[in-house]
């Protein structure tokens, strides 16, 4: 795609873009932007965090702000070091950075336990003794108002008493709470009295077992946002309905006018994907695939090992833009965007998937020349590099035809081809293997006279194919993807029931695949295209003597046609 129509392309400002201007002309808050990241560290990132990323960190890079990391560590049981590395790991690789700003709602249990008990001192908060499913149940419903607890009038004493003690470790978990006490008839579920701390027992990643109590999410979110000076909260809209409550506690928190504005955007879906971390974590568990970074998963990690750039992912974030309504965004636009940046990136090579051996027999034996080939006809600093091509080459099995359908134009019996970069072949003969039909070997002439920008060179055939020389080609594996689930929504049907939309042919591995021989030198994420097959990218599991490629995305471009 040209830089013109890229432009052309790009969506204008985000209504989150235009608030932030807005809040800067008006000198609120100083003329500070400071947003934050803040992920729960319970499994890794996904592409739907990228969306957020590029916001949270994007919007404080173009104005000058801040953005804060922070771990939304406040559920010690599902939380773990692991996915704090991969996390930081993860940002890091996307392009951005929060510099010191490494922060924990960990950091802020003690503050938060503080005012917890303040809210139990103003007659706020109450220690309530009943089981979970008591208090879901007196709720009520969004028609119906909720039923206080009994509970709720316990004296300020008794509950200090009973937190404290809590926090001791005195009482076993989930035998009493502690909740705020808003107002059970209000039509907005989150403000009847929800629970803002719990008792966990587990040691924590950070604290250890300094805590027996847990602030719920609601209650370390907002007030985390608060004690770092947010001025800009930025999240999914799911937490809409949360805000209220979360104004709540910064209007009982607060002393001046200051306080984060949160502002809500719809959250990225894409089809044939699933974004849950607790699914995807089923899936590494259970060993649907081969780990959180399995090419085929939509974590960032995955789709790096896969070959994605990070300016592909941001740039597919900058198309989908922010909204305010849930929508599913086409997977195709994703490998528009990978491939519309690997057409500029990607040095062309010769990769063969499926070798047939083709002798040139008016070749002289022991022959070795070298051919010189364009790294990127898109990109002409990207040079040109010198291939060996010898008496017998290696084509792709379905580049011959012993009878060739109509318009084939590729290897066949009298049919004559152009081997890219090299000579014009003419096939001559070829043998079969008598039990099994298979064509073994396939021979041919070459004319000396129609070398590629040689003289005859302008001499013309329909069919060009791409070629390795069989002495000199090093051994490689290809992995082939084709989409993880094979319904275009897993994870919206009945819960679970995404286990039965897995594709069993999303991976294919081919062995015996040959590649040019400089390729022996290339590292894990190098990224190519293998010219008439698709971009494909080196795999961690590459040893010497064998590379091991992840095909990237195949060469069509569905999405760019469609929107032609
Ligand atoms: P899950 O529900 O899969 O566990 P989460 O939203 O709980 O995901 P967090 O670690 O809390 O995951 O997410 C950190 C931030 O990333 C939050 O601000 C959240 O709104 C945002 N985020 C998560 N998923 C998406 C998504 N699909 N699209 C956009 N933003 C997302
Ligand atoms: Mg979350």
């Amino acid at each position: 795609m040209t830089e013109e129509k890229r432009e052309e392309l790009k969506p204008s400002v985000s209504f989150i873009e235009q608030f932030i201007i807005d809040d800067l002309k008006e000198g609120k808050n100083q003329g500070r932007i400071h947003t934050r990241f803040p992920p729960e560290p319970n499994g890794y990132l996904h592409i739907g965090h990228a969306k957020a990323i590029c916001l949270d960190f994007g919007m404080a890079k173009k104005y000058g702000g801040k953005c804060n990391l922070r771990f939304d560590d406040t559920n010690p049981v599902k939380e773990d070091v692991e996915y704090i590395d991969s996390i930081k790991e993860d940002i890091q690789w996307l392009g951005f950075d929060w510099e010191e700003r490494e922060f924990y709602a960990s950091d802020y249990f003690g503050k938060l336990y503080e005012f917890a008990k303040e809210l139990i001192g103003r007659g706020l908060a109450y220690i309530d003794d009943q089981p979970a499913d008591i208090i879901s149940a007196q709720k009520g419903t969004p028609t119906a108002p909720g039923t206080e607890s009994p509970y709720r009038n316990r004296t300020i004493e008794e509950n200090l008493d009973l937190f404290e003690r809590m926090n001791k470790g005195e009482f076993d978990e989930g035998s009493r709470v502690l909740r705020a006490k808003v107002d059970m008839t209000s039509p907005n579920m989150h403000m009847r009295d929800p629970i803002i701390y719990r008792i966990i027992k587990s040691a924590h990643h950070r604290t250890g077992s300094a805590w027996n109590v847990y602030p719920m999410y609601d209650f370390a979110h907002g007030q985390s946002d608060y004690f770092e000076g947010i001025t800009h909260s930025l999240c999914t809209l799911e937490f809409e309905v949360h805000r209220p409550l979360y104004d709540w506690f910064i209007d009982q928190l607060k002393s001046d006018d200051y306080r984060p504005r949160q502002i809500e955007f719809n959250r990225l879906n894409l089809t044939y994907t699933m974004m849950s971390k607790r699914k995807l974590l089923e899936l590494v568990q259970e060993g649907k695939v081969r780990g959180w970074d399995d090419p085929r998963m939509p974590t960032i990690c995955g789709l790096r090992r896969r070959g994605y750039t990070p300016e592909s992912i941001r740039r597919f974030v900058d198309l989908i833009g922010y909204t305010k309504v849930e929508a599913i965004n086409d997977v195709l636009l994703l490998e528009h965007a990978i491939r519309d940046d690997l057409n500029i990136r990607a040095p062309r090579v010769f990769g063969v998937l499926n070798p047939l051996k083709v002798i040139i027999t008016n070749y002289p034996e022991g022959k070795v020349e070298e051919v010189t080939l364009i790294n990127n006809p898109e990109d002409e600093s990207q040079g040109s590099r010198n291939v060996p091509f010898s008496r017998e080459v290696l084509i792709e099995h379905d580049d011959f035809m012993e009878k060739p359908a109509n318009k084939y134009f590729r290897l066949a019996p009298g049919m004559e081809v152009r081997l890219k970069g090299a000579y014009i072949i003419k096939c001559e003969g070829f043998k079969k293997n008598e039990t099994t039909g298979d064509i073994e070997e396939v021979y041919c002439s070459y004319d000396p006279d129609t070398k590629s920008g040689g003289e005859a060179s302008n001499k013309k055939v329909k069919g060009t194919l791409h070629w390795v020389s069989a002495l000199h080609a090093v051994d490689a594996e290809v992995r082939l993807y084709d989409r993880l689930f094979d319904h275009e929504d897993p994870s919206g049907q009945k819960e679970d029931d995404y286990r039965s939309f897995l594709n069993p042919g999303s991976l294919k591995v081919l062995t015996g695949c040959k590649v040019e021989p400089a390729l022996a030198q290339a590292k894990p994420l190098d990224k190519f295209q293998f010219q008439r097959l698709g971009y494909f990218c080196v795999d961690y599991d590459s040893v010497p003597g064998k590379i091991v490629f992840n095909r990237t995305v195949s060469l069509k471009d569905t999405w760019g046609k469609m929107n032609k």
